[in-house]
């Protein structure tokens, strides 16, 4: 039981719920905050006590960083736990409550300075002779240099901001002639989005897969790595559904990641849980990517094929306590599927949804929920659209994705449009079963023109059926431009397929 007694949650939805119900289990005392929108949301009510942010926007509340020190300090919180997104991965957060005596349940404010920043941190990639995407190394100072690099790097590349996150401020650029305008364009980007406008190139990476490593490091120098996960479903460059573990990833390669990650936490004197995210692709070759110095949104399927809850852990390491377990007791056991339920339409390329939760219920039964709204909640513009996530284990790839299926099919959500079509839609085609995917699955395989029903479910689920059906006329047409699965599976053979 970890010394900490009360902890402030600066975060709110699903993330938020998450870190309380770890508290409470440990019978630590847990405090939220809450913007005027939030007053009555679920992580209020859960919360032994709570204290109003005051405002809306992001800048007002969440991330009011004065405000969040002032109020840690007079509920005399002992830490403070920031979930991910808003102040998780801000160096100054976690240095200015250093100095008011507050735990920050995370790494130090130094780690993060090197590691949140993705040149920084691709420098010691590269110094540690793990490989990169290739690319500049530095952010570029001007278009003429800027110009040079990519057409020595060699078109397609992407520029991306080494500030990003969240799958924005990144920009393809095709060729020399897009260069001049893209760059413009990034710079201000960055710049609206993270306050630093600093953008470098990397080489595009035709359809990779992303597959990540869990560390998990204490004070006294032990780091471990929990196994990867494989996020390759994304849209915008955002994970949609993530796995444990990956179908292209056996047990050398596995080992071969997690090292790297543990070598580059310890070039870092990291501490806490984090994520190193790294690129495959088509070869089987690897390449880091960046790193995340917080709590991922994907953890509960690390925790599912593991049984580690690393928000407990994350709090033992940060109350100075060592990790009692080692890493030749990590098991990655089955196979864990998480689909995220975000108030999106993905019949209108994901656009954000907002509105009244007129009906939600979520699935129960073999399943975890992990859900941070409620019946008649309103959904805001203001913050992420992540509504809940739905984790589902199996002993094995297809019970997990049956499990799912059944899930879902119990999600009913009213009011608002949701990605729950599209998890659908994924889980029932045959390259997603196959383990053939990779990151541009919903460009090459998704018709959001078939569903365009409205928000009724079995609409929906027609329309579902009726996109798969179309598919696999156009496969059996052999109309590979448009959506073909490339069935020979440029990722059979390339590890193993144990997993299916
Ligand atoms: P994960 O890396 O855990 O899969 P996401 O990329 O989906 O997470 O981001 C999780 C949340 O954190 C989202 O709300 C996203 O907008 C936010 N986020 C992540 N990185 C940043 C960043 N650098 N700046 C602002 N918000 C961020
Ligand atoms: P963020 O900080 O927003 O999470 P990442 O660098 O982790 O940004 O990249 C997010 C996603 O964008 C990746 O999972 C991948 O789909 C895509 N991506 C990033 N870099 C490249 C690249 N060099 N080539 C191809 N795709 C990339
Ligand atoms: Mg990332």
């Amino acid at each position: 039981m970890p010394s900490i007694k009360r902890i402030l949650v600066a975060n709110r939805g699903e993330i938020a719920v998450r870190v309380i119900r770890a508290c409470k289990e440990w019978g630590i005392r847990s405090i939220a905050v809450f913007s005027e929108v939030d007053r009555k949301a679920l992580h209020v009510q859960l919360a032994d006590e709570a204290f109003p942010l005051g405002g809306n926007s992001p800048q007002e509340s969440y991330l009011n960083l004065d405000k969040i020190l002032r109020i840690a300090t007079d509920a005399q919180a002992d830490a403070v736990h920031p979930g991910y997104g808003f102040l998780s991965e801000n160096p100054v957060f976690a240095e200015r409550l250093e100095e008011l005596g507050i735990i920050f349940v995370g790494p130090t404010g130094a780690s993060i300075r090197k590691m949140g920043d993705k040149t920084e941190a691709r420098k010691l990639a590269t110094h540690l002779g793990i490989p990169t995407v290739s690319g500049t190394l530095d952010p570029i100072s001007d278009v003429s240099t800027g110009t040079e690099s990519a057409e020595r790097i060699g078109f397609p590349v992407l520029l991306k901001a080494a500030a990003g996150g969240g799958g924005k401020g990144m920009r393809i650029v095709k060729c020399r002639e897009e260069f001049h305008t893209a760059f413009g364009t990034a710079k201000s980007e960055a710049f609206s989005a993270f306050g630093d406008d600093r953008i470098y190139i990397e080489k595009y990476i035709d359809a990779p897969r992303h597959i990540e490593i869990q560390i998990l490091a204490d004070t006294f120098n032990n780091i471990l790595y929990l196994g990867e996960r494989e996020c390759s479903i994304q849209r915008r460059h955002q994970k949609i559904i993530e796995e444990s573990p990956s179908v292209i990833v056996d047990d050398r390669f596995r080992k071969e990641l997690g090292e790297a990650a543990v070598a580059l936490a310890r070039e870092a004197q990291y501490v806490n849980a984090g994520t190193m995210e790294f690129l495959v692709d088509s070869t089987g070759a690897y390449y880091f990517l960046e790193m995340n110095t917080r709590l991922q949104v994907e953890h509960p399927v690390t925790e599912a094929v593991t049984g580690i809850d690393l928000v407990k852990e994350q709090i033992r390491v940060a109350s100075g306590e060592r990790l009692v377990i080692r890493q030749n007791e990590i098991v990655v056991r089955g196979h864990a599927i998480e689909c995220r339920i975000c108030a999106e339409d993905p019949a209108n390329n994901f656009f954000p949804s907002t509105g009244l939760l007129t009906r939600y219920q979520v699935p129960e039964g073999k399943v975890r929920v992990d859900n941070g709204f409620r019946e008649g909640d309103q959904l805001s513009v203001y913050y992420d659209s992540l509504l809940a996530k739905v984790i589902v284990w199996g002993t094995d790839r297809s019970e997990a994705i049956g499990s799912m299926k059944r899930a879902l099919s119990e999600f009913t959500v009213q009011g608002v449009k949701t990605t729950i079509p599209f998890c659908r839609f994924a889980l029932e085609h045959e390259s997603f079963i196959d383990g053939n995917f990779s990151t541009d699955f919903v460009e090459r395989h998704f018709d959001s023109t078939r569903l365009t029903c409205g928000d009724d479910e079995e609409k929906i689920a027609a329309a579902v059926a009726g996109a798969l059906l179309w598919t696999s006329e156009h496969q059996s047409q052999g109309n590979s431009e448009v959506i073909g699965p490339r069935r020979e599976g440029r990722w059979k053979g390339l590890r193993f397929e144990g997993h299916r």
